[in-house]
């Protein structure tokens, strides 16, 4: 006979219940089977490195935020695309350091000119002085009300 316990918290199955005795149980155990399936990891082991990050963002240091349901917001769990999709697991990011942060940069090399050149700018070594530029002067706001006069005036 088959294990008459819950696959997550080995709480007892009742009736037709097959893995899980709560929903909050199936919902980690899929979570787990996902995470297992796609990162090559298991659940504790991406806890591991949740705790090890300080439970945030290993880039931006952001939490996740609690949305309106009492969920919390997913973390990605970033991968090198070594071989097509595969490739060694590196760490926690929330979703704007993984797309656009390390989705963009790509190479450990290209990081470290950015960092390089935001420590060190090249217009501050040329020119052995900070200059402080004024910017470009601001645009007055134009209501969309304005744009339909100005466009009927046309
Ligand atoms: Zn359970
Ligand atoms: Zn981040």
């Amino acid at each position: 006979m088959a294990s008459r316990e819950c696959v997550v918290c080995a709480g007892e199955l009742s009736g037709s219940q097959r893995k899980y005795d709560k929903p909050e149980c199936a919902k980690r155990g899929a979570r787990a089977e996902w995470i297992l399936k796609t990162y090559g990891i298991t659940l504790a082991e991406w806890d591991l490195i949740w705790e090890h990050q300080g439970r945030c963002c290993a880039i931006c240091k952001r939490k996740p935020r609690v949305k309106e349901d009492g969920t919390e917001e997913t973390f990605h769990l970033d991968h090198e695309h070594a071989q097509g999709q595969a490739g060694p697991v590196r760490g926690i990011l929330c979703p704007y350091c993984n797309t656009r942060l390390v989705g963009r940069l790509k190479s450990a090399d290209r990081a470290q000119s950015l960092a390089d050149y935001l420590h060190t700018p090249p217009a501050t070594v040329a020119l052995g002085r900070v200059v402080i530029a004024p910017g470009r002067p601001r645009k007055r706001r134009v209501t969309a009300r304005r744009k339909r006069t100005a466009a009927r005036k046309v």
